[in-house]
């Protein structure tokens, strides 16, 4: 079947209280490719990244979300992560009073459980988990601390590489992972996502800036405007919108 492909989106159509959001809107990611996603403010980005991810607060008028082969559209997002899919956030949420090690194990032991593999006692979590800080950049004393309550920007990000790295997310969507880090930890964050990145997972970044599409190198560049695709260009594409910003696109055609 359609198997290099890990998500196809067809005339996808959303509303939120009548209005129209996502408007007729067609993407289609293959396994291992690195997409992004670029528009104005309001063009309705995040709007497709919840979408995508099974926010209950969107009603989809009518198209279709297939991953995998697998129509989707009205799947729970509980499901869908365990599915493969990932949603990190622009502001990760902090926990209080849980632990960061307890929270991934419930997230892992939880996926595990629906694919009816091995959960991991916290002995055995603890050693898997330590070896995956390591790839991040992240000393063991995270683990102990409250879900990125007081974690600088940069290490809530580096959180959310944490648990898609975890739960071995097959489709990851980072929805302005750079946003508010600076120049340092923005290097840092995309690194882990090009250390992470295999023939095996699609990532879509949605940005703002060309800062992490110039480190990360996405093999396309989509760009949104009013619910809609209305570009899409390779990496090279950045440089243009940072040139002549957005309006470049109505000049093409
Ligand atoms: P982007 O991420 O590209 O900035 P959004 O997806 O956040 O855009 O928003 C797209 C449009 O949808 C905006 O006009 C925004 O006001 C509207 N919108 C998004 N979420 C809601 C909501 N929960 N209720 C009402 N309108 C919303
Ligand atoms: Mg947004």
């Amino acid at each position: 079947m359609n198997n290099h492909k890990i998500l196809e989106i067809k005339n996808l159509n959303v509303n939120i209280e009548n209005n129209k959001i996502i408007n007729n809107l067609n993407l289609s990611i293959g396994r291992g490719e690195i997409h992004a996603i670029m528009g104005k403010n309001g063009s309705g980005k995040s709007t497709l990244a919840k979408v995508i991810a099974g926010h209950p607060h969107y009603t989809i008028k009518n198209g279709n979300i297939i991953l995998k082969s697998e129509d989707i559209t009205y799947e729970e997002a509980d499901k869908r992560s365990h599915k493969g899919i990932f949603l990190a956030f622009q502001h990760p949420i902090e926990i209080s009073g849980v632990n960061n090690i307890d929270f991934l194990r419930l997230a892992y032991n939880s996926k595990q459980k629906t694919l009816n593999k091995q959960e991991l006692d916290p002995l055995s979590f603890f050693e898997r988990i330590s070896n995956q800080l390591k790839d991040v950049e992240m000393d063991n004393t995270f683990l102990n601390r409250y879900v990125n309550e007081g974690f600088s920007g940069g290490e809530k990000k580096k959180n959310e590489i944490l648990q898609m790295s975890l739960l071995s997310s097959e489709l990851c969507i980072l929805d302005e992972i750079d946003s508010g880090l600076d120049v340092d930890a923005l290097k840092s964050i995309s690194s882990n996502i090009n250390n992470f990145a295999n023939s095996n997972n699609s990532i879509i970044l949605i940005t703002h800036y060309e800062k992490l599409i110039k480190y990360i190198k996405p093999k396309y560049i989509h760009i949104m405007q009013e619910g809609k695709i209305v570009y899409t260009g390779d990496h090279t594409t950045a440089n243009l919108i940072e040139k002549y910003g957005y309006d470049f696109i109505d000049d093409k055609s």
